[in-house]
């Protein structure tokens, strides 16, 4: 059954003001509720907002690093509503003429179109307090938030799973946090997702926050249309709610079309025009995106897999990168992977270690000299992400065995497990691996399997 899904994605920037007043947004978790605000933010009679520059230069970044075509002319729009997030009863968004349209992202190797993107206020934050929203004993209001810049992007409906709509969320994340304008651990990205399945109407997902969360509340509609249609119900148009204790959606209204929100020209905003040069200034200074990293490692002699994992990690890239004065990419390719494989385990960012440039270096080195085994590399690098001053240590302690002092290990294997190597003798290949396995154990590690192995051959057959 074909499934057609797109997303509007609400993403909090990284600007120090709000977006139409100089409220201070830097370190917002940590400021008490209610004093970041002023006049304009609170809507006070009288108040006009004036636009925050730093803000339209960053959507403007977004919106050509998704390869859309910028409006040299917009305005802004009253979206007016009643609603307590909302002190002035009406929301400062874009309707008529976004700030960009006509985009496109790469996903997997898919395109998919980008319908807009455009900038609006944040509303303040509710806090329900009591069992649940509809059980709310009494409910707070946070105006810290009314008024941060949110960018909004918003997809044609070519996402065609939930698994798809995830990895859209990733690659989207990855750009903005390429952008520098997005900090997954400071800002927030919350996604409206749009469904519908052939046979039955549009059903909107209000406000789910992270991708996982838009992947289960997406499979969770899926199920209950494909349980709807079965009965020959057709699933209505209308706007729920993803509740990520229960893992369901719940309907909160008959779907209203955004022409009903009544949007009105602000009359407070002059029209933006925007020149030729400032656009150009912008897009020269857009740094390399992850796609033509990936492509750039590809023409590297990377493989596609390696040149992948590097590009989605901004970090590890820009790390890999400052290698290459002192490597090759195909020397360092393999043991940046190692890197990534431990980073993963650990759940951490690169930032998050203590691994410098110098650290890693060496011990490229002495594994590509042969002093330490493949495996003793990735043992030593376990520990030196948090703990470098271990380093000179562990190299002494993994320093590979080999030449005389590895043959009178083996000599010595070889006279303890005689069976092994009468097997061996009789045409047993597994015993020879066997053997091989002793010798590890025996070196914990320290020594090279090839190495090992013709020794073995060498004593057994000579
Ligand atoms: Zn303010």
């Amino acid at each position: 059954m074909k499934v057609k899904i797109g997303l509007e994605t609400h993403v909090q920037l990284a600007t120090k003001t709000k977006l139409f007043c100089s409220c201070s947004i830097e370190n917002l978790s940590e400021a008490e509720p209610n004093t970041r605000v002023c006049d304009i933010c609170l809507g006070f009679p009288g108040s006009k907002p004036v636009l925050n520059k730093k803000a339209v230069d960053i959507g403007i970044k977004i919106a050509l690093a998704l390869n859309c075509k910028i409006h040299r002319e917009f305005f802004f729009s009253r979206k007016s509503y009643f609603y307590p997030d909302m002190a002035k009863n009406f929301q400062i968004s874009q309707y008529e003429i976004p700030l960009a349209s006509n985009g496109y992202l790469i996903v997997n190797g898919k395109k998919i179109r980008i319908k807009r993107v455009h900038l609006e206020e944040d509303p303040a934050r509710i806090i329900h307090v009591g069992k649940s929203i509809t059980e709310a004993k009494y409910t707070l209001l946070d105006y810290n938030r009314s008024g941060i810049p949110l960018v909004e992007i918003v997809t044609e409906p070519d996402i065609e799973s939930p698994k798809e709509a995830r990895e859209y969320l990733k690659t989207l994340m990855l750009i903005l946090e390429y952008l520098g304008v997005f900090d997954p651990k400071e800002h927030l990205m919350k996604s409206d997702a749009n469904i519908s399945l052939e046979g039955g109407e549009r059903v909107e997902i209000k406000n789910i926050t992270g991708f996982r969360e838009v992947e289960n509340a997406l499979n969770f509609e899926i199920l209950r249309h494909k349980n709807l249609l079965k009965r020959g119900i057709k699933p209505e148009r209308e706007t729920r709610m993803w509740d990520p204790v229960t893992k369901t959606t719940k309907s909160l209204r008959k779907k209203e079309e955004e022409e009903e929100y009544g949007y009105i020209f602000e009359p407070d905003l002059v029209k933006i025009v925007l020149t030729e040069e400032q656009i150009n200034a912008i897009k020269q200074s857009l740094p390399e995106m992850p796609q033509e990293k990936f492509e750039k490692y590809l023409s590297m002699g990377l493989n596609k897999e390696i040149a992948f994992t590097i590009s989605s990690d901004l970090q590890l890239a820009i790390f890999f990168e400052s290698l290459l004065d002192e490597f090759s990419p195909n020397q360092i390719d393999s043991w940046i992977l190692v890197l990534k494989k431990i980073l993963n385990y650990n759940d951490v960012l690169l930032s998050e270690t203590k691994l410098k440039k110098e650290h890693f270096s060496l011990l490229v080195k002495k594994a590509l000299s042969g002093e330490i085994s493949d495996r003793a590399f990735e043992l030593i690098l376990r520990e030196v992400v948090f703990y470098p001053e271990k380093l000179e240590m562990l190299l002494k302690e993994y320093q590979k065995i080999s030449g005389e002092k590895l043959k009178e290990i083996v000599l010595k294997v070889i006279e303890n497990n005689k069976k092994a190597v009468e097997d061996y003798k009789s045409g047993e290949e597994k015993a020879l691996n066997y053997l091989v396995g002793q010798v590890m154990k025996e070196i914990k590690g320290k020594g090279d399997a090839k190495e090992i192995r013709k020794i073995i051959l060498e004593l057994l057959n000579g």
